[in-house]
């Protein structure tokens, strides 16, 4: 069997981190492996997880590295992850970036992709950004299925991210550059790093992501 792929996308909130992971998983069979999304389900499903860290999502601070990095684990300890994942919101601080070292072998990461966006496009998009509950398709506020509040694909009701408030978005903002902002140093110190505009049509920056894995051997 190939030797697993393992993709780290970096870069703020709304940058389109997740859309890019769901194109990528799907051309190349990898687990999309996204703190957020697990911790977010945590939170709808009411379990232990979701009651110790609801408030902090929130706020839009972040949970600890020891409770992400458990969970990032388990994640690839599955099945599922056997031809390798990216990762989306992981990791988010210097700590969580060795800890993954450690959980895969550091020669593992195959390429680390910043996916840029100035910080003025950051609110406007994720102030208009709604999410299906069920499906977690995202929209923006005028698409239909935002609209109606009815999710096109799976019947899942739209909604808006409880930390897609201004003050939300504020305080995560200053958490990437406080917390993950040296993480751009760290990859790039070590070869790994491909920067691409993420203001520009999503089939146009898949094509910048692909081009990075296809440079290092990874397509
Ligand atoms: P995201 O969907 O990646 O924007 O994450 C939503 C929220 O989940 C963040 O604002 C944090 O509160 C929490 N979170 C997600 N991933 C991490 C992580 N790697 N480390 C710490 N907190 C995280």
């Amino acid at each position: 069997m190939a030797a697993p792929i393992y993709v780290v996308l970096l870069g703020k909130q709304g940058a389109g981190k997740g859309t890019q992971s769901e194109l990528l998983c799907a051309r190349h069979g990898l687990v999309h492996l996204s703190t957020g999304d697990i911790l977010r389900a945590a939170v709808r499903a009411g379990s232990d997880l979701g009651h110790e860290v609801s408030r902090v999502l929130e706020a839009g601070e972040l949970v600890s590295d020891d409770l992400v990095n458990r969970l990032v684990e388990e994640r690839l300890a599955a099945p599922d992850a056997a031809a390798g994942a990216v990762f989306d919101g992981y990791p988010r601080t210097r700590g969580q970036a060795e800890a993954l070292d450690a959980i895969l072998a550091p020669e593992a990461i195959g390429v680390c992709v910043l996916v840029e966006l100035p910080d003025g496009l950051v609110v406007e998009r994720l102030s208009a950004r709604r999410v299906c509950e069920g499906c977690g398709t995202t929209y923006t506020a005028t698409d239909p299925s935002a609209v109606s509040g009815v999710c096109e694909r799976c019947g899942g009701r739209v909604v808006q991210r409880a930390d897609d408030t201004p003050e939300a978005i504020g305080a995560r903002l200053a958490a990437y550059d406080r917390d993950t902002r040296p993480l751009i140093d760290f990859y790039d110190a070590r070869r790994l790093l491909a920067t691409v505009d993420g203001d520009r049509p999503v089939a146009e920056v898949q094509a910048s992501i692909e081009a990075a894995l296809a440079a290092r051997g990874l397509a």
